[in-house]
């Protein structure tokens, strides 16, 4: 079997473990830059835009194709696959090779994992959190340039980096914040117990995508990041599935809320019912008073 990944440099150790889990005979990469991964072949090509991945993946002859599942390499897997005439799924979390290819991914938010059979070739795309980076297991055996023949339809008109404020998913401790809050003004008290933690503050998708109190990437879940604490404190959160997918890795959850039955309580290490704006001065109080002992 010989599998193909594609990817920009960062994503390829992934890639090139996700494929492995499948012990094929090949392993061929494709990337923008010369990348030490343990690969039959890697071919560099000059390659930024979708039109142009689409185009020179295309034309590559393959059992398997694996692409990260970032936005950009889902749409071109979608297209490499149907301009094949081949299946296509994203996604993949795990890979096996009974017959036919067997790939498991999360449905419903993580509540549920489904079993999916295809024939090969195919293209997936794969969940990047699924796999270990492979590392320390050598070079490509061979190294070539690709040439890409490309005339994109769609063209970059600008590219401007965005100041990526932070970046959750390292952080070992997080105070999370949801509806519970009651105004912009009252985040001043959820600053100064997060940096008296050493805490990043995080939140619920309301709290940055309705209100705007918080940037868009603090908040956690489905559609945001996926964070893994050692603690994730979340105050005023009431835990539907879309929140709570995004940091189901935390180690110890500690949530206040006023509603006893709120469905954070079966996700939570500890759960203490009660009012955030009771719980957070008191908690600033006692560290405070502790630090100043110390
Ligand atoms: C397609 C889709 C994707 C989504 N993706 C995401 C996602 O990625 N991340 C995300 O967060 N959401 C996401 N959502 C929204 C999600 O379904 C919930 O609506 C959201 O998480 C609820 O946010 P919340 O807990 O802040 O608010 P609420 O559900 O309103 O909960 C507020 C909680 O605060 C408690 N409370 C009120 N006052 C106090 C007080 N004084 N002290 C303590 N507790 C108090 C209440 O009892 C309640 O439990 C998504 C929704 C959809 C449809």
């Amino acid at each position: 079997m010989k599998v193909i990944v594609a990817s920009d440099p960062s994503n390829l150790p992934k890639l090139v473990s996700a494929a492995k889990s499948l012990s094929p005979e090949v392993i061929e990469a494709v990337s923008t830059e010369e990348v030490s991964v343990p690969v039959d072949k890697l071919l560099i090509a000059d390659l930024s835009l979708n039109d142009c991945w689409t185009s020179a993946l295309s034309e590559m002859e393959f059992d398997l194709m694996l692409l990260p599942s970032t936005r950009d390499f889902k749409e071109i897997g979608a297209r490499v696959a149907a301009r094949k005439g081949i299946s296509y799924l994203s996604d993949a979390q795990e890979l096996e090779l009974g017959g036919q290819l067997v790939v498991s991914r999360m449905v419903f938010s993580g509540r549920g994992v489904e079993r999916l059979k295809t024939p090969l070739p195919a293209v997936l795309t794969v969940d990047l959190d699924a796999f270990e980076p492979i590392s320390g297991t050598g070079d490509p055996s061979e190294v070539e340039e690709l040439k890409v023949d490309c005339s994109p339809r769609i063209n970059l008109v600008e590219r401007r980096e965005r100041e990526a404020e932070v970046d959750l998913s390292k952080a070992e401790i997080i105070v999370s914040v949801g509806r519970g809050l009651k105004k912009k003004e009252d985040l001043e008290m959820i600053r100064e117990l997060a940096s008296l933690l050493g805490a990043e503050i995080a939140c619920t998708r309301p709290i940055s995508a309705d209100f705007k109190w918080l940037p868009e990437e603090r908040h956690v879940g489905m559609t945001g990041v996926r964070v893994k604490p050692k603690v994730y404190l979340a105050l005023g959160i009431s835990g539907q599935i879309q929140h709570v997918v995004g940091f189901r890795d935390a180690e110890t959850v500690i949530s206040v809320n006023t509603d006893p039955d709120a469905p954070i309580s079966e996700v939570s290490d500890y759960f203490i019912v009660a009012d955030l704006y009771e719980v957070v001065p008191k908690l600033i109080e006692e560290i405070r008073r502790r630090k100043g002992s110390s």
